[in-house]
């Protein structure tokens, strides 16, 4: 099987050299082994940050070594008496096309109807990010108005559903066209494109002119500040990501308005979504009631076969996605 491995550490924007493939060999499963044949990977932008040599709250990967992440695959080969061949399983061994591991470092997916793929976005970690982040983080009540930066990916678009579904007024803000049509299609009432726009406070407080109540950060920098800027009295910032940083060389600087968050009593969070898995019964009972009232849906941009695995995350830095973007493994 293919995996694709740690090259060299990028320095700034990744590039096809941080990447290498190799193939392996795999054992057939010894007592308590499970062979797995991958059918989706996640590239995400966290993983921007493993590629660094530094300690944060995921380790960082290791150059050489196969990279790692969200994967759905199906059991090709069983010496567990948990699994059996043909079962749908969801790992953290994505990166590759198949693999052998002991049986615990595996969850058998119950698809509820849902394609298998929607586990690694929708369904699974980047949309129990939004209800996360919206319902506990940002203390989501009656009547606030919702500003969502990085509205058009795999985060943002469900936090916009979320906050419509739950009868928001919801501002979205993502780069180009398409993704304005789609956040329009989706019930977004106020969009941004900020690729055209010189001046974000003056866009945002266009779309909300008393203001906004909550922001959930994807993007951090300019958004931020513009957030500060159009933020009411109380209102709560969720800071989930910050990707127009992630591949910076230097410090960035901080929102220049800080200051705001003292006269406007803004609260301000960041989080990580693995502190809050146990919402996620309560998120997929959520779920699964507004896709069947037609109140949630979602887009997924595919990358097929493993060889274009880096250009599917990198496409995360420039773009590339609307809605989650996955691998196609087999
Ligand atoms: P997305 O599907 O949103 O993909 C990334 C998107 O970011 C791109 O499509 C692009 O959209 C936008 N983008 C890229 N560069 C910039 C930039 N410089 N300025 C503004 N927008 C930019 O990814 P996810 O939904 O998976 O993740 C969204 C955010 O949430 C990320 O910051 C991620 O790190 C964070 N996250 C945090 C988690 C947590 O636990 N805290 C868990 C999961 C995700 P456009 O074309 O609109 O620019």
């Amino acid at each position: 099987a293919r995996e694709i491995r740690l090259k060299s550490r990028p320095v700034g924007l990744p590039t096809a050299d941080n990447f290498e493939m190799a193939t392996v060999d795999l054992p057939d499963p010894g007592p308590g082994e499970v062979q797995v044949r991958n059918l989706w990977m996640t590239v995400d932008p966290y993983m921007r940050g493993r590629m660094n040599d530094v300690k944060s709250y995921s380790p960082p990967f290791q150059l050489g070594k196969a990279l790692d992440g969200g994967a759905v695959g199906e059991v090709t080969a069983s010496n567990d008496p948990k699994f059996k061949a043909g079962d749908l399983v969801q790992s953290g061994l994505g990166w590759r096309e198949g693999f052998t591991a002991p049986a615990s470092s595996l969850q058998k997916l119950d698809t509820r109807g849902l394609p298998p793929q929607a586990f690694l976005g929708a369904a699974g970690m980047p949309g129990l990010t939004a209800y996360a982040g919206l319902l506990r983080i940002a203390a989501l009540k009656d009547g606030d108005v919702v500003f969502v930066s990085g509205a058009a990916g795999a985060v943002g678009s469900m936090v916009c559903q979320i906050a419509k579904a739950k009868g928001h007024t919801v501002v979205g803000s993502a780069g180009g066209a398409e993704k304005v049509a789609f956040l329009k299609e989706i019930g977004v009432d106020h969009v941004i494109d900020y690729k055209a726009e010189k001046d974000l406070t003056a866009a945002l407080l266009a779309a909300a002119p008393d203001g906004v109540d909550v922001y959930f950060d994807n993007v951090g920098g300019p958004h931020l500040e513009a957030a500060l800027n159009g933020a009411r009295l109380f209102a709560r910032f969720a800071i989930c990501g910050m990707i127009s940083i992630y591949n910076a060389t230097e410090p960035q600087p901080g929102p220049r308005n800080l200051a705001l968050l003292i006269g406007k009593n803004i609260r301000m969070e960041g989080f990580i979504v693995s502190h809050h898995f146990d919402l996620m019964p309560q998120y997929i009972a959520d779920l699964s009631k507004w896709v069947a009232e037609g109140k949630v849906t979602w887009k997924e941009t595919v990358f097929e076969g493993l060889e274009k695995a880096p250009d599917a995350f990198m496409g995360l830095f420039k773009g590339e996605n609307l809605g989650k973007m996955l691998v196609k493994l087999a």
